[in-house]
């Protein structure tokens, strides 16, 4: 923890602000830096005592590294597992559509995307829209159906948990839960996420800071996920005119953390021809994979269909 403190301060004013941090911090060894102190904090609890320390007489201001904030998220956890996905051996591309809307289009769809080099399934029954009117996912029935296309393709499923309630049931069949964008700081269902033990793929939610994308997978480690991957899907929204994917927090999360970072770019354009060359800019700019909507009928989708790509055009992504 950086403290800086005001200028000028007396050698007086220093001793009682350093007998202060002692008692707020105890135990915590204090040293000189040039715009004031360092206090190295033993847990990440004594973060709690920042705004006591933002108030002392002296204090200017007070920071916390990353490291300091999100302890487990920052150590280093890499990028070494395996199962359900193994991240070493190349772009990992997870793929499907939407949503899964009916038996005979998701499996057509799974069959093509596996042999079109996806190497594991979007599966989402639970859709959190925008409008309360629009296709919500067709829900569980949606759930013997996921299942039929694990069985014939072999492949990881990825499944986005809206409810606390919904993860145990999702947890049985489907591989990785997803964490929405809408709800990156919903932290009860961080915790049950975490609790679940399964594999996480957690969204940075539209305009989240990286700070804040951290914290959240904080939750998700610290209730008990021993896997975890990052996904940036962008800021933007259905109005929004400038569709992007900040290449910038993406290295700079996975640099912190050592978690695999995978890139949205059907959600960050909402427009299939701009994920396109999104995908690609993603994988130039060292994405660890794809999480991208791709389907064999995306023009007859209920949902996300204008930013769903062909099977084709899935394929000259993966190179396969
Ligand atoms: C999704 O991946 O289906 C989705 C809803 O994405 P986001 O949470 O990023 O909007
Ligand atoms: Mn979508």
């Amino acid at each position: 923890m950086l403290i800086n403190l005001q200028k000028d301060l007396s050698a007086a004013d220093r001793r009682s602000l350093r007998q202060a941090l002692a008692r707020l911090l105890p135990g915590c060894p204090q040293r000189r830096a040039p715009s004031g102190l360092t206090v190295a904090i033993s847990n990440p609890e004594a973060a709690d005592a920042v705004p006591g320390i933002e108030n002392l007489p002296g204090v200017a201001g007070v920071s916390l590294s990353s490291s300091e904030l999100c302890p487990l998220a920052c150590a280093g956890t890499k990028k070494s597992f395996s199962r359900p996905l193994d991240f070493g051996r190349g772009p990992v591309f997870i793929a499907g559509p939407c949503a899964v809307e009916d038996r005979s289009s998701y499996l057509a769809s799974a069959l093509a995307l596996k042999a079109a080099g996806a190497r594991a399934l979007r599966a989402a029954l639970f859709k959190p829209r925008s409008s309360p009117y629009a296709f919500q996912g067709i829900g569980w029935p949606g759930l013997k159906i996921i299942a039929e296309a694990k069985k014939i393709t072999g492949l990881p499923l990825v499944t986005e948990a809206t409810d606390t309630r919904q993860i145990d049931r999702l947890s049985a069949v489907c591989d990785i839960l997803q964490i929405g964008a809408r709800n990156m700081q919903n932290y009860e269902l961080l915790k049950e996420a975490g609790r679940s033990g399964l594999a996480v793929l957690l969204k940075r939610g539209m305009h989240a800071t990286l700070r804040e994308w951290l914290l959240s997978a904080e939750y998700l480690l610290k209730h008990g996920a021993k896997r975890l991957i990052l996904c940036e899907r962008g800021d933007s929204v259905f109005s929004s005119d400038s569709p992007g994917l900040d290449f910038r927090l993406m290295r700079e999360a996975g640099k912190l953390t050592g978690l695999p970072v995978l890139a949205d770019p059907s959600h960050a354009s909402k427009n299939r021809e701009i994920a396109v060359r999104l995908a690609f800019k993603a994988l130039r700019a060292g994405a660890d994979g794809l999480l991208i909507e791709a389907s064999v009928s995306p023009s007859t989708a209920k949902v996300d269909g204008r930013q769903t790509v062909t099977i084709e055009t899935f394929r000259s992504i993966t190179g396969k």
